[in-house]
């Protein structure tokens, strides 16, 4: 099924142009959290007047807009998704792969001891993915991050 780049672009008022909707339509393609660089290596060659920095400009404007989300869960790389219905990232601690996990409903519980206003919550997970090492009993360690931001 083919996602509407253009389509999602004037929904939230953004003016679709060809980068824009290149970029966007990219992310709607491959829900595997590419970072700046991923997108200009499969993008630059189909549009050679698509630029790193313009790239960057396009996912900074679309994440500050809630069209994506920004994806901190790399300490140096920032990541980019286009799914931005609540859930929960894991990264592997060996291959570096990203994966979602859904959230189910309360099951993350936080004592907002200080009447905080909060928006939005990044929470990380990090570990060993089954390809990288078989789940023989618990062998997951988490270690939750979380941060409220705005
Ligand atoms: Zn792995
Ligand atoms: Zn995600």
């Amino acid at each position: 099924m083919k996602n509407n780049a253009q389509k999602k672009l004037s929904e939230f008022n953004i003016k679709p142009s060809l980068h824009r909707i290149a970029v966007l339509q990219y992310l709607m393609d491959h829900y595997t959290h590419p970072d700046v660089d991923t997108v200009f290596n499969a993008l630059s060659h189909k549009i050679p007047t698509l630029s790193k920095t313009t790239i960057y400009n396009i996912l900074k404007l679309l994440s500050k807009s809630g069209v994506i989300r920004c994806v901190t869960i790399d300490e140096k790389t920032q990541r980019f998704d286009a799914d931005t219905s609540e859930h929960v990232h894991f990264k592997c601690k060996h291959c570096g792969k990203i994966i979602d996990l859904p959230v189910l409903d309360n099951s993350i519980k936080i004592k907002n001891t200080q009447k905080l206003k909060i928006d939005e919550m990044d929470i990380f997970l990090y570990g060993t993915c089954p390809l990288c090492k078989p789940p023989s009993k618990k062998t997951v360690s988490n270690a939750l991050k979380s941060k409220s931001s705005k």
